[in-house]
C-alpha cells in the first residue's frame, strides 16, 4: 500500500540550487560492483534526507522518500520529484502496513526520519519519545523481518554530557538527570542504535548505526533551534546574532555534503555493517567564535546579543560545553575525510539564505 505524491511534471526550477555532493571518485570506497539499488530513506524531505536522496539519485540508484512532512519539506525534494528521480510517499514511519509494502519494494533502507532539535524535543518530551521509539521499532522490525539492511541515524546526543576530548563510538555515556527532558532525545535515539544491533546480532539483520555530530548547510531551518541557520538568517537581516551562555561552549559543524558522502561510502562497504560509526568534522570552534564568522563573512552590521539560557530555553534544557568525535573508525574503514570547512558551509548557508531558500521563518523566531 504505497501513496504515491506526484507533483505536476515540470522542468526543475532554474533558482540556485546547491547540486549534488562532489562525486569525484572515492579513495578507499569499498564498492559493491556497479549494482543499481533501490533505496528507502525515511525523513527523505528533511535537511540530511533530502541531500542524501540528491547523492544517490545522481549516482544512478532508485530512491524511494517517505516523510511525514512534519520538520521536513516538500521544496527540498521538489526537483526530484518533478524530474521523476525518486518517488515520494508522505505517510509516517509509524504505519507498519505501510512500510512493510515500501520496504518489500526496496534493497535497502536509510532510516533518518526523527524529530529534530534541541527546542522541539525540550518542549514536545512526549512526542519525542513515542515517534521515535514507535517509528524505529516499526522501520527496524519489519525491515529485520525482510531481511533488508538498514542504516540507522542516530546522534552524537547519545554521548550525553561526556566532553573529555574526542568521543569515540565505544566510550561510556553520561545523560543528564531525567527531569531535564533533553536528555529525553538521547535515551530515544539510544533505543534505535540498541534495537538495530540487537537485530543485528539475533536475526542477522546487515544494520549499520551512525551517530551524527553537529551537520550544516543548505536547506537547515533554524526553526527547531539549530544554531547557524539561526545566525544567517540574524545576519543578513541586520538583527542581532543571539548567543546563547557566554558563547564559550565549543562544537564542530560538518559539512552535509561531507556527511553525505560518509553516509554513502558506510552504505557501499559491507564490512560497516554491525557496526557504528560517528560521522563529523572535529574542528572545534567556539558559538561566539561562530557568530563572529557568520558577520564578517556576511558582511553584516549585526551585533552580538547574549541570552541567558533560562531566557533561551525552557527548564528541561541542559547545555553541552563541548562535543568532538573521533572518527578514527569511519576514516579507517572507508577511507573517508571531511573536505569542507566551516568557512564553505557559512558561505553556502548565506548563498542559501539570500537565495530565499530556507523557507518560512517568521521573524520573531530568530529574535
Ligand atoms: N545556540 C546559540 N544561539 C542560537 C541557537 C543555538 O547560541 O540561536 C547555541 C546552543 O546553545 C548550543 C550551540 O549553539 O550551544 C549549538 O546548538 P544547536 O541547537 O545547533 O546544536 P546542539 O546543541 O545540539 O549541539
Amino acid at each position: 500500500m504505497v501513496v504515491s505524491l506526484v507533483l505536476q511534471e515540470e522542468p526543475a526550477p532554474q533558482t540556485y540550487s546547491p547540486g549534488p555532493p562532489d562525486m569525484a571518485p572515492h579513495h578507499g570506497r569499498l564498492l559493491k560492483g556497479t549494482r543499481k539499488l533501490k533505496y528507502l530513506i525515511t525523513g527523505g524531505a528533511g535537511f540530511i534526507g533530502s541531500h542524501l536522496s540528491d547523492r544517490l539519485t545522481a549516482d544512478g540508484h532508485e530512491v524511494v522518500v517517505i516523510d511525514d512532512l512534519s520538520t521536513g519539506r516538500i521544496e527540498n525534494i521538489e526537483h526530484l520529484i518533478r524530474s521523476r528521480r525518486i518517488e515520494f510517499v508522505e505517510g509516517s514511519i509509524t504505519d507498519e502496513d505501510l512500510m512493510v509494502g515500501v520496504l518489500e519494494s526496496v534493497d535497502a533502507c536509510v532510516h533518518l526520519a526523527s524529530i529534530v532539535g534541541v527546542s522541539l524535543v525540550v518542549d514536545r518530551p512526549v512526542d519525542t519519545l513515542l515517534s521515535n521509539v514507535r517509528g524505529s521499532d516499526v522501520v527496524l522490525s519489519a525491515a529485520a523481518g525482510l531481511q533488508k539492511p538498514v542504516l540507522y541515524a542516530s546522534t552524537s546526543e547519545v554521548y550525553g554530557k561526556l566532553s573529555n576530548g574526542a568521543l569515540d563510538e565505544h566510550a561510556d555515556r553520561i545523560l543528564g538527570a531525567i527531569q531535564k527532558n533533553r536528555w529525553n532525545y538521547a535515551t530515544s535515539k539510544s533505543f534505535g542504535e540498541a534495537l538495530a544491533l540487537g537485530y543485528a546480532k539475533e536475526l542477522g539483520s546487515r544494520n549499520t548505526v551512525v551517530r551524527l555530530f553537529n551537520t550544516v548547510g543548505p536547506r537547515q531551518t533554524g526553526m527547531y533551534g539549530m544554531v547557524l541557520p539561526r545566525f544567517v538568517r540574524q545576519a543578513v537581516s541586520g538583527q542581532p546574532l543571539t548567543v546563547f551562555g557566554d558563547g564559550t561552549q565549543t562544537r564542530c559543524f560538518a559539512h552535509v555534503y561531507d556527511t553525505v558522502d560518509a553516509l554513502v561510502r558506510l552504505l557501499d562497504c559491507e564490512e560497516a555493517a554491525g557496526g557504528v560509526f560517528n560521522i563529523g568534522n572535529d574542528t572545534e570552534i567556539s558559538i561566539l567564535g561562530l557568530a563572529r564568522r557568520v558577520i564578517a563573512r556576511s558582511g553584516s552590521d549585526s551585533d552580538v546579543r547574549f541570552v541567558p539560557y533560562s531566557e533561551a530555553y525552557d527548564e528541561g534544557f541542559e547545555e553541552l560545553g563541548r562535543r568532538k568525535p573521533d572518527t578514527g573508525l569511519l576514516r579507517g574503514l572507508t577511507g573517508w575525510a571531511p573536505e569542507r570547512s566551516v568557512d564553505e558551509a557559512i558561505d553556502d548557508v548565506i548563498l542559501h539564505e539570500r537565495a530565499g531558500m530556507n523557507g518560512v521563518l517568521e521573524a520573531e523566531q530568530v529574535a
